[in-house]
């Protein structure tokens, strides 16, 4: 790989502000999904490294916390600069790992930092409240004080983003952190714990363990009295694992788990606007994400025109890999992916849909899956209820609007939702009933630092970025103030 900065290509674990091998000195390969190859091996961090990293997180915390937020925010400030100046080198890396298109990586280094920027504002407005009081003899005041230790596990999706989403606001707030990136992709968060190094945080208060065994490093955080507070993003089978664990010591979770995306055209909807919010809301990061958009739901009238013009864009795609400048897809994370993408289909295809474009494996590689748009979806395939995390998109026909909210909630999970309408009413009615945290109206692209991320139902708790992100990362505490004679 070639990079400016090559010492950005880190195999060991960053803990306590050094550079360390497995205490068990075992590593393991990190491979580029879109063909195999290994492009490094790094240290296989299990449970003693994690409780030396959350040893130093405890043993920083204090001073951390009494940092000032002026402080707290320039350090901030600095990690965002060095992330945007290095962010070719990080993109590079991340493509490497994780196998998307360089101009969704280099996207993915922008959005990422863009937390880091957005929380470093913040820190400074970490407001109490001067409340009524109940009798002339008391005051009533709120503080807002650092959790303490933040334990974080984070995803392969996006290596980048899904860390500094979680160590912004946490280290604004004053919380040391350690993290456990997805053994998937580990060079992304080793990089940005080299930049953390670089920008000045203090020894113990940003750490980055990578290893295989996740269950077991996860069990150190979840047990450990001296972690706060568990921040996870991933699958909603590992969170509810996750939330148990935490429920002995009643740590405070924040949870950022699956998706089951309902994308409502109706019948008055943009088509343009509508296909080229599909597009975008479906195929990003080959449909790895977990506010893609999972079931395509579309009215009658506008059914058959909505397919035929969708299908003809998801057909100009280029598979590749994700280093290639031709490529406008890269490959999935794993084979096991596609074999599960695969499965869905087959159901679909077994119980009466058919594919208007793709529909199998790609040959130019065992992770890649074509671009799929299927017919004639019903909710009585697999692909209703699960989460896809590929590049497929079942189109389901409804007649009316309360069937189209009545199947939009047909699901446990809750996070994002799209829909396409050119009635005001409309837009109203139907926002406030689908039960979902974020919603996309006329508009297939919502994330922003700006904006908070975080859904309902069995999607998770807690919501990451805007103003509201910091919350999850402080305790609010009252003072009574009595005795008063005025
Ligand atoms: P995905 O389907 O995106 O891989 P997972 O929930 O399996 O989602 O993984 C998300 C993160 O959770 C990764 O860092 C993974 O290593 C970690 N993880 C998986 N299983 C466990 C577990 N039992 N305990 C703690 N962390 C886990």
């Amino acid at each position: 790989m070639q990079l400016q900065r090559p010492d950005l290509l880190r195999d060991n674990n960053y803990i306590n502000g050094q550079w360390q091998a497995a205490a068990s000195g075992r590593r393991f390969p990190v491979e580029n999904p879109a063909n195999g190859e290994k492009l490094t091996e790094v240290a296989d961090g299990g449970t003693a490294d994690m409780d030396a990293a959350i040893t130093a997180a405890d043993a920083a915390q204090a001073a951390w916390q009494s940092e000032t937020p002026k402080t707290r925010a320039q350090i901030l400030q600095r990690w965002y600069q060095l992330i945007i100046e290095h962010r070719r080198d990080l993109a590079a890396i991340l493509t490497a790992e994780q196998g998307k298109v360089l101009a969704e990586a280099d996207a993915e280094i922008g959005y990422g930092a863009s937390y880091v920027e957005w929380f470093s504002e913040e820190a400074k407005r970490i407001d109490g409240d001067i409340l009524a009081a109940p009798s002339r003899d008391k005051r009533l005041l709120v503080i807002k004080q650092a959790i303490g230790v933040v334990a974080a596990i984070t995803p392969w999706n996006f290596p980048n983003a899904m860390i500094t989403r979680k160590a912004a606001p946490a280290l604004a707030a004053g919380c040391c952190i350690v993290i456990k990136p997805a053994h998937e992709t580990p060079l992304s968060a080793l990089a940005l714990a080299a930049l953390a190094d670089e920008a000045g945080f203090p020894a113990g208060v940003f750490n980055v363990v990578c290893g295989t065994q996740a269950s077991d490093i996860g069990s150190v955080m979840t047990s450990s009295p001296l972690v706060r507070k568990l921040s996870f993003t991933g699958s909603t089978r590992v969170g509810k694992i996750l939330m148990e664990q935490c429920a002995a010591t009643v740590k405070k979770t924040s949870m950022e788990l699956g998706g089951n995306a309902p994308f409502i055209v109706f019948d008055d909807a943009d088509i343009d606007a509508a296909v080229a919010g599909a597009l975008a809301s479906k195929y990003r990061n080959a449909g790895q994400t977990c506010i893609c958009s999972n079931r395509i739901l579309v009215q009658d009238g506008i059914y058959d025109a909505f397919a035929a013009r969708f299908a003809a864009e998801v057909q100009q795609f280029r598979l590749g890999d994700g280093r290639d400048s031709d490529a406008t897809m890269g490959p999935l994370i794993t084979r096991q992916a596609c074999d599960k993408v695969t499965a869905l289909v087959d159901d679909a295809l077994s119980k009466g849909a058919s594919a208007i474009t793709g529909g199998r494996r790609a040959s130019i590689g065992e992770h890649f899956f074509e671009p799929t748009v299927l017919r004639d979806a019903t909710p009585a395939m697999r692909v209703f209820q699960e989460e896809i995390f590929g590049p497929v998109a079942p189109l389901f026909r409804f007649e009316d609007e309360q069937q189209a909210i009545a199947l939009a909630n047909d699901t446990n999970y809750g996070l994002a939702a799209y829909f396409y309408t050119q009635n005001l009413n409309r837009v109203w009615r139907v926002a406030e009933a689908l039960e979902y945290g974020i919603i996309g109206i006329n508009e297939g692209v919502t994330s922003s630092e700006m904006a908070p991320f975080g859904g309902m139902k069995e999607s998770g708790i807690g919501r990451e970025g805007s103003k509201y992100g910091i919350d999850d990362y402080v305790e609010l505490k009252y003072l009574c103030l009595g005795g008063l004679d005025n």
